[in-house]
């Protein structure tokens, strides 16, 4: 291969010396380009009569052994048939041509890629340059590949795929139209925001103009309107010289959507089951607890108590202070009265100014016990509501029944923690009673009487 920097140039530059090629040599010589001057010799054949250093380089073959080249020396087959054709139009039409060749070189086995541009020179002569483009070749062939390969992937991906420029959709694939009920092309052009549900519309415009990642669970919003739930990730890249946006979609799948459901279902029952007020199991819910409870006590015949509650002279407070405090009153008692309490026990507003507490495994006599200690804290407790403070103002009266001794049907159990409720209204107020006259029971409570006993449960 020649090496220009080596050699004379002068000694090489002109293959054959005639007057046109010496008129071309000092202004081709040092040219980044290999130019050629080829001649017409025949009808139909062109012969080799200058090669600038570049080109020799380009042609991987020895100055002197260009001389006399033919265009068949240097393409074969098709490819000289075709070059020939083209460049006889040349001499002929005086127009340019130009095309990318394919070319190997004596002095190498690998395969090249040269811009040939052929330029009229008289109806005789045409100036080729030749241009080692082998490089750029590779690198668009690179580039066509891996585009190939990304539309591969993104046509066969599951997950919805759009690049977006500010908002605005430049490309979807099909996954994503499948999933948004459009065709890919009815896609470009529309904002990103209006295929989300509208109370998402302003998180996405943020994290898209602020954020360089982004990811959120949100509802698409298909072609006909519906809502379906999706998970949607964005990312910030360059496509093309211009900042754009990459938003994976996919559709929450079932699994993850039952969660939630579930999640909200319960959410919900514990709404409907809870008293709004003191946030206390309601009368409904306790019910079916009573239900349940009463029949687990016959099936086990573990002994269960029923502790109802009514506070005294409530009117009296509302009547007085106005029912927001008498409603904050209720509110500081349902908090009393879960004080301590077991995991199991349950503790309803049974109705307005009523509570129950439901305690299971729990014999008559404990209950009272729990029952009296209550009374005792309520008694003595200043209880602070509003603007409000009472002191010893707010008593509470306790019946206490139990299953299997007083009853062994909820109704039952019911009715007769109800009568000792009212017996102990009648009997003065502030104070528990037994539905059962047992006189065990009974004196035990009347020991724990004394607000200084110790407290039964802590
Ligand atoms: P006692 O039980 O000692 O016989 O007298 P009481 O004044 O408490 O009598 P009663 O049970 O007849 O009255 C209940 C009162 O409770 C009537 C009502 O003003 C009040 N009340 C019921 N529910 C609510 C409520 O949700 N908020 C408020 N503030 N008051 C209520
Ligand atoms: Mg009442
Ligand atoms: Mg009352």
């Amino acid at each position: 291969m020649l090496n220009g920097g080596q050699r004379n140039k002068k000694r090489y530059s002109v293959i054959e010396c005639n007057r046109l090629v010496d008129g071309v040599d000092g202004l081709f010589q040092d040219m980044p380009v290999g130019a050629l001057i080829f001649s017409l010799i025949r009808a139909d054949d062109f012969k080799l009569e200058y090669a600038n250093h570049e080109a020799t380089v380009l042609l991987g073959t020895e100055h002197e052994s260009c001389q006399g080249l033919r265009l068949g020396d240097l393409f074969f087959g098709g490819q000289e048939r075709r070059l020939t054709r083209n460049l006889l139009k040349v001499v002929k039409t005086g127009n340019r041509f130009e095309s990318d060749e394919l070319f190997y070189r004596n002095d190498s086995i690998d395969r090249y890629t040269y811009r040939l541009i052929a330029y009229p020179l008289s109806d005789k002569h045409l100036v080729v340059t030749l241009q080692d483009i082998t490089k750029q070749k590779r690198l668009e062939e690179e580039l066509r590949e891996s585009k190939a390969r990304l539309r591969a992937l993104t046509e066969t991906a599951f997950e919805g795929m759009v690049v977006h420029v500010d908002g605005t959709i430049i490309y979807a694939n099909p996954a994503f139209g499948a999933m948004f009920g459009y065709k890919d092309s009815q896609l470009v052009g529309l904002r990103l925001v209006d295929l989300v549900a509208p109370e998402s519309r302003e998180p996405l415009v943020n994290a898209i103009s602020n954020k360089s990642e982004y990811s959120f669970k949100t509802s698409g919003k298909k072609r006909s309107g519906a809502l379906f739930p999706i998970e949607i990730a964005g990312k910030y890249c360059m496509v093309e010289g211009q900042v754009a946006r990459i938003a994976v979609i996919r559709t929450v799948p079932e699994r993850e959507l039952v969660k939630s459901l579930e999640a909200e279902i319960r959410e919900l029952s514990q709404l409907s089951n809870t008293d709004g007020l003191t946030g206390l199991v309601n009368h409904r819910h306790f019910q079916d607890c009573l239900a349940r409870e009463v029949e687990r006590s016959r099936r086990t015949g573990l002994p269960l108590s029923l502790i109802m509650i009514d506070i005294d002279r409530f009117k009296d407070l509302n009547d007085r202070y106005g029912h927001q405090t008498g409603d904050a009153v209720l509110m500081r008692l349902a908090k009393i009265l879960c004080e301590g309490r077991r995991i199991n026990d349950i503790v309803a507003r049974y109705g307005g100014e009523e509570f129950a507490i439901l305690l299971a495994d729990t014999p008559p006599a404990a209950a009272a016990k729990v029952a009296e200690r209550l009374r005792a804290r309520v008694a003595s407790e200043t209880i602070a509501c509003r603007e409000h403070r009472f002191s010893n103002e707010v008593t509470l009266s306790f019946g206490v029944a139990s299953c299997p001794l007083d009853a062994s049907e909820p109704y039952d159990l019911v009715y007769a923690a109800d009568s000792a409720l009212y017996e102990a209204k009648r009997l003065g107020r502030n104070r528990v009673e037994l539905a059962s006259s047992s006189v065990n029971s009974k004196s035990e409570l009347l020991l724990l009487a004394d607000p200084l006993a110790v407290p039964i449960r802590q």
